[in-house]
């Protein structure tokens, strides 16, 4: 069976088919590094790892571009209040470049514990500066943009197919529209490129020619996005939040500057919820993986739960659930360990079963369970093996590697490291060397590994 994903903007499963033969790029929006990830945001990045290895799967070549935003994402989406990362360098007294590295490198190791690969190219908002100003100078002379006191704006109206993606009521948002616009001339128009007001009062900010300012959020995804894959590539994805206004704006700009599309494929991932009610960054209350890790959770077992549930299907996160998770991977591994280490080769009628699954708009509960069945059936060991060794090049739980030892490091030990991590990311070195010294003292040392550092039992 071919791949076949569902794309939001046709609403329908679509059989996958590369632009360039034998390669894909995939394009998915990333953080804003104004705070750490939650574990909702993570589901959206495990949903784009498990796209890119099912891709890899078919035996594509990915080149997979992710942007980090740094700066221009502003607290409100109606492109008024402060830019994140400059509000928190207030609150915090740290500088807005620190803010950013900081929170990106707190990214970067909550993607190394789950096992997500990294991006073949990781792009900053701040180091694509001229690109974006290009960009918008060539909108500008498309005819798209307007001046206002506090920016350049992009002019949705000169667009009939604006909105497309989000089937977007234009008639309706109008009658319903009660926000202030300010100098905005309509309730969908948004920054291109806002003005700094006083000079010097904002850390992050550029010359360009319409004074000094900082880029809109939208433009830095297009003009990375063609950087980074060219103006027309196979797929772009993200949280499905970005339907409506983010990723409609993309597709205004793209179209506004070359007239063609801007992605043959969209995807979304739908979000995790806890309590029925949708986890949230800007509000504070959220759960990182990083608190998990430090209650004894593997971060596995929360990939293992959120491969349980489908991409677009929304997940409701519960303890209890993440137990469940927790007991399922490690009976997953104990069986794949059980199997010895007889070498053998994959069997084709089980991975055209496991590629079934997969390939129906990437249904990993069901590639999981076929690799349940794999692991029952009777088969011989070193067959099941190989098998499962190609299995987990999709799911990532990182099967193979696993030793019964690592169970024996008590869940103090875990937390202590855990929490030994936070500190480094903190930089609180004296707590870090104190919690490492408790490491050690209970007999474990400390091995730096891709995924993370982990402790092992010092031999006597
Ligand atoms: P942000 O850093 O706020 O720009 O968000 C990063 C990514 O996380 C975006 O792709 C969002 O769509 C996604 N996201 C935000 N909240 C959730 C959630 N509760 N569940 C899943 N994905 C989410
Ligand atoms: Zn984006």
């Amino acid at each position: 069976m071919t791949l076949h994903l569902y794309d939001t903007y046709s609403r329908s499963l679509r059989p996958f088919e590369t632009i360039t033969p034998g390669q894909a790029g995939l394009y998915a929006c990333g953080p804003t590094v104004y705070d750490y990830a939650h574990i909702g945001n993570l589901r959206t990045y495990l949903f784009v790892d498990g796209l890119r290895r099912a891709l890899e799967f078919n035996g594509l070549r990915v080149r997979h571009v992710m942007n980090i935003t740094d700066v221009g994402h502003l607290t409100s989406d109606a492109d008024s209040g402060d830019d994140k990362i400059e509000a928190r360098s207030a609150r915090s007294g740290k500088s807005a470049w620190d803010i950013a590295a900081e929170f990106t490198r707190a990214f970067e190791g909550d993607l190394r514990q789950l096992n997500i690969l990294p991006p073949t190219v990781c792009c900053r908002a701040t180091e694509h500066i001229a690109e974006q100003i290009a960009f918008i100078r060539d909108l500008e002379a498309n005819g798209y943009t307007y001046r206002t006191d506090d920016g350049i704006y992009f002019d949705t109206t000169r667009q009939d197919s604006y909105g497309k993606l989000a089937r977007l009521n234009r008639d309706g948002l109008q009658a319903g529209k009660r926000v202030d616009l300010g100098e905005k001339r309509d309730i969908c128009d948004f920054a291109l490129w806002k003005f700094s007001g006083v000079p010097g009062q904002r850390q992050m900010e550029w010359d360009s020619p319409w004074g000094l300012g900082f880029p809109g959020w939208h433009i830095e995804c297009s003009a990375m996005a063609e950087k980074h894959l060219g103006a027309y590539f196979d797929i772009h994805c993200g949280g499905e939040d970005h339907v409506a206004v983010h990723h409609s704006n993309e597709i205004a700009q793209t179209e506004a500057r070359h007239g063609t599309r801007l992605a043959n494929f969209w995807l979304h991932g739908a979000f995790l919820k806890t309590q029925d009610a949708k986890m949230s960054k800007s509000s504070g209350d959220f759960l990182r993986l990083q608190s998990l890790v430090e209650q004894g959770v593997d971060p596995l077992a929360y990939r293992y739960l959120c491969l349980g549930a489908h991409y677009r299907s929304s997940l409701n996160f519960t303890d209890d659930a993440l137990r469940a998770a927790a007991s399922g991977l490690a009976r997953l591994r104990s069986g794949v360990h059980g199997l010895g280490e007889a070498q053998g080769d994959a069997d084709p009628v089980w991975l055209s079963r496991f590629a079934a699954q997969l390939n129906d708009d990437l249904n990993f509960p069901r590639a999981l369970a076929v690799a349940w069945e794999l692991l029952k059936s009777d088969l011989p060991a070193a067959v099941k093996k190989a098998s499962i060794a190609r299995f987990d090049a999709a799911l990532g739980l990182d099967l193979l590697r696993w030793q019964p030892t690592e169970l024996a490091v008590p869940a103090q030990v875990s937390a202590w490291l855990a929490q030994r991590e936070t500190a480094r990311e903190e930089r609180r070195w004296h707590d870090a060397d104190t919690l490492r010294a408790l490491v050690r003292e209970a007999g474990y040392d400390i091995d730096d590994t891709p995924q993370g550092p982990q402790a092992r039992a010092r031999a006597s």
